[in-house]
């Protein structure tokens, strides 16, 4: 074993992996975890015998990096049925498999969103990025969706009734400003796999990734105040001195310098309500078109049973801009929860709401990737965490591994 000093700050999903390939290199690393856990934005709680995740989030089975570092089967993974249960003004009704098999759902159907040219052309784009490699979407032009979705000719009424409320809820803003390079890439993975959770809950992943590491130290309850050089000085006083460190949340909140050099991140509200059944009764995603406070819903047990007490369905509900306050907030999302079901609004009892203020960072310049040696910024500072690529599973995991194989190569010997 190696001895020399590695310090990983943050134990998310993007520190995990770090520490995971330094480990198999040889090294013994630190992680230095502000909070008492593992996992960062991907968590789970336990409250009255329902799995609660911190934000709706799914993983997709085509990742490629979930597919190195996760063993889906041990996972016990329950997957989405592709698609999504459409709640319009006046009407309910399922689109199956749009992405993936778009010439076979049902024409009738179909026609309830968009036209018959909004099917041929969502065939044409599936095929499309199926030959496309992830480094040439992200190589693509970086025009906000809405606009590459006009491009590409859909119709206002797919737009506005599938794309729209589907893709708010993965970009998690309601414009559709974000990137099209990271559309293409959701679409061409919901296009290849499935969406799922772990059985028990999205807090398995990083979990997972823990029981894979023997020689790494993890320190809970440890806030870095700020990185000077290669010293490490935490909240608490100490200050640590490293040979390698790996920053693996966003730089701004321990390199003073870099204060003010990142975009506001997008938030969002998380519900959980609990009903004596499910109104969906299928594993899918419920979206909402048009102007609501709720974007999407799921009950989170017909996903995964273990979600919940046995007792009561698990809603879990999207909002993602509330400007009001919490009592206010769980009011009317009960009020277009009855307008969708008919089910009485003081049916769905209130469990908890979490607020994310930092769900996704605001990324520009999107990409899939990066070398070594641009995640490098002195000769003894790292960079990891989705912020430097795209938000998503795939991105953290991504930049973790480069974080740590720019770390390998920096101790090899240079001639
Ligand atoms: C609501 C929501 C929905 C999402 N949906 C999806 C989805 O469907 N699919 C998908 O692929 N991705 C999704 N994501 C994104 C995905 O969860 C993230 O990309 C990924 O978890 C980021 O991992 P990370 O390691 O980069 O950062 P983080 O998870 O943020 O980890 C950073 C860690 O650093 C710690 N830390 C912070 N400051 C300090 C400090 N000063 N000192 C020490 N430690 C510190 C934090 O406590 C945390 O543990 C979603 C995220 C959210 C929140």
């Amino acid at each position: 074993m190696k001895e020399e000093k590695i310090y990983i700050i943050g134990a998310g999903i993007s520190g995990l992996i770090a520490a995971l390939e330094l480990e198999r290199a040889g090294f013994r690393p630190v992680i230095l975890e502000a909070s008492d856990r593992i996992g960062g934005r991907m968590k789970t709680d336990k409250v009255d015998g329902f799995l609660l995740d911190h934000g709706f989030q799914v993983l997709n089975t085509a990742y490629p990096e979930a597919k190195k570092y996760l063993d889906f089967q041990a996972l016990h993974l329950k997957t989405f049925d592709p698609g999504a249960v459409i709640f319009d003004q006046n009407d309910t009704y399922i689109i199956s498999d749009p992405m993936r098999n778009p010439l076979k759902v049902v024409s009738m159907a179909f026609s309830k969103v968009g036209t018959f040219m909004d099917k041929v052309k969502m065939f044409s784009l599936t095929q499309e990025l199926k030959n496309k490699s992830n480094q040439e979407i992200f190589a693509g032009e970086n025009i906000p969706t809405h606009q590459y979705l006009k491009n590409y000719g859909f119709s206002d009424r797919i737009i506005e009734n599938f794309f729209s409320p589907f893709f708010r809820g993965i970009f998690l803003e309601k414009h559709l400003n974000t990137s099209a390079r990271m559309f293409e890439f959701v679409f061409k993975m919901f296009a290849q796999g499935h969406a799922a959770v772990p059985e028990k809950g999205m807090g398995e992943i990083p979990a997972m990734i823990r029981e894979q590491l023997s020689e790494t130290q993890i320190y809970f309850n440890h806030p870095v105040k700020e990185v000077q050089g290669n010293a490490i000085h935490l909240d608490n006083g100490e200050t640590l001195i490293a040979d390698r460190v790996i920053i693996a949340v966003q730089p701004d909140r321990v390199m003073k310098q870099l204060q003010g050099q990142f975009g506001s991140p997008r938030k969002v509200w998380n519900l959980y309500f609990t009903l004596q059944r499910s109104f969906l009764a299928r594993p899918m995603i419920g979206l909402l078109p048009g102007d609501h406070l709720v974007n999407n819903i799921v009950f989170m047990d017909d996903v995964s049973e273990a979600y919940a007490n046995g007792d009561r369905s698990l809603l879990s509900v999207t909002v993602l801009e509330a400007d009001m306050d919490q009592k206010t907030l769980i009011s009317q999302v009960q009020q277009e929860l009855s307008k969708i079901s008919g089910v009485k609004a003081d049916y769905f009892k209130f469990l908890k709401l979490y607020e994310i203020s930092y769900a996704l960072p605001h990324v520009d310049d999107m990409k899939y990737e990066i070398a070594p040696t641009a995640c490098k910024i002195t000769d003894q500072v790292f960079l990891a965490g989705d912020y430097l690529l795209n938000g998503s599973i795939n991105a953290a995991m991504t930049s973790g591994r480069t974080a740590a194989q720019a770390i390998i190569h920096s101790y090899m010997p240079t001639h």
